[in-house]
């Protein structure tokens, strides 16, 4: 087995906790020293860093949102002199301000280790060819599949995103081996590959997915249109440094990430106390060594679950779920949280059924909450099966969201299609 550089062989749970408190006490004193933002906030919450003893005193911290990022535009958080900073970036953000953080040279040293564990997780080698088909620019994606395959010591082909002749021609000349591009764009490179009859001219191995969801239907299509061995899904947020916050390993049985960076909270939006052990939550941040743009318990709304137990693979770090939505999406039926992503993973397993569904919401004259899923027939599918169809998937959605809901089949296309995403949640309470 080649040997790694980037994750350790081994580290137990008190050399990761230590590690961890080590870092919380660290990032506090930076924090309150550097930002009169933070200082504040935690004068607010009568906190001092010293009162920093153990990881449980992390509860005790004040949560950072995306609101502060936006309201302190344009050097939000900043905790360090300028001199000190030498990059910036910006989220691609579609409503009001950017958000913008900046970065010390340690910074980007750190983040490029992070990346280079990412490539190293994916069992990539110095040999690999990596075709990085996306965007460079004040957003984190090209630069960091770039820094970070440059740490890792693979070869780096900047191709940046378009230009689908271009990058054909990349792929057959170069004989690149591992393409790093969005689903949509690796989608369509894969189309192109197969319409024009290049598979058996090209090599590519291994497909890394950033910024944007994809669904498993889509990775198999693209992983069988370019002959791939694996298809991976990078996380990453530009508030804590960009993509690379972790990665699935080849057996793809969730996200290894990194809890010597930033520690991971999967916290109930609503309570924002920890959710039990496998429940889905919010993932909220807290950066251990980030100098520029510390982030104490920063809320994300991305929604996962942590996974048990140990992986095939041996790695020492634990892991994650996919992303699976928004907490801003999330409603609450009879004391119970649901997420219309989590219904919409549910029903995307079931058979017999469209990719259409509504969720409604009612409050009847005994006082108490109803939800009713409509769910489209599968075209052609025998209206005869309804019933009993209902009732398989009223007991899967018992069984994993944990709520009951009345299923209700209704005819292909009978729903409303629009361009934009659909109005998924029809709450007539009140
Ligand atoms: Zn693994």
């Amino acid at each position: 087995m080649m040997e790694k550089i980037f994750t350790p062989a081994s580290m137990t749970k008190d050399d990761l906790a230590a590690l961890q408190l080590a870092g919380l006490k660290w990032t506090v004193n930076h924090a309150y020293a550097g930002s009169e933002f933070y200082r504040n906030k935690l004068a607010e919450a009568g906190i001092r860093p010293d009162d920093i003893k153990t990881l449980d005193d992390l509860k005790r911290l004040p949560f950072t949102t995306s609101q502060d990022l936006q309201e302190n535009y344009p050097y939000p958080l900043i905790s360090v002199p300028f001199e000190d900073v030498v990059r910036m970036h910006a989220s691609s953000g579609t409503t009001g301000k950017r958000k913008v953080l900046v970065y010390t040279a340690k910074d980007i040293d750190d983040w490029a280790n992070m990346f280079a564990r990412c490539y190293e997780t994916a069992a990539l080698t110095k040999t690999d060819r990596v075709q990085i088909c996306v965007g460079y620019g004040v957003w984190t994606a090209g630069v960091g599949f770039q820094l970070g395959c440059e740490r890792f010591g693979a070869f780096a082909i900047p191709a940046g995103p378009g230009n689908i002749d271009m990058q054909l021609q990349f792929l057959v000349d170069f004989q690149t081996t591992v393409i790093c591009s969005t689903a949509s764009m690796a989608l369509l490179l894969a189309e192109e590959v197969q319409s024009r009859g290049l598979v058996d001219q090209i090599n590519v191995k291994k497909v890394i997915f950033g910024a944007e969801r994809s669904s498993d239907a889509l990775m198999k299509k693209v992983k069988s249109l370019l002959g791939a061995e694996h298809i991976f899904d990078i996380p990453g947020l530009t508030e804590i440094y960009g993509p690379g916050t972790g990665l699935d390993c080849i057996h793809h049985e969730g996200i290894h990430y990194w809890p010597d960076y930033y520690i991971l909270e999967i916290l109930d939006p609503d309570t924002l106390e920890p959710v039990k052990d496998g429940e889905v939550g919010e993932m909220v941040y807290t950066t251990l060594k980030k100098e520029g743009t510390p982030m104490i318990r920063y809320r994300s709304r991305d929604l996962t679950r942590l996974i048990p137990g140990d992986c095939p693979c041996g790695s020492p770090f634990p892991r994650h779920d996919k992303i699976m939505g928004r907490s801003d999406d999330m409603f609450i039926v009879r004391g119970v949280n649901i997420y219309p992503s989590h219904i919409d993973e549910i029903l995307s397993r079931q058979k017999g059924i469209g990719s259409e569904f509504q969720i409604h919401l009612d409050r009847l004259e005994d006082g108490k909450d109803y939800m009713t899923i409509k769910i489209e027939r599968e075209e052609g599918g025998d209206a005869g099966n309804d019933h009993a169809l209902a009732a398989t998937i009223e007991r899967t959605v018992r069984k994993e969201a944990l709520v009951s809901g009345k299923v209700e089949i209704v005819a292909y296309q009978e729903l409303p299609r629009t361009e934009r995403k659909s109005k998924r949640v029809f709450d007539h309470r009140n």
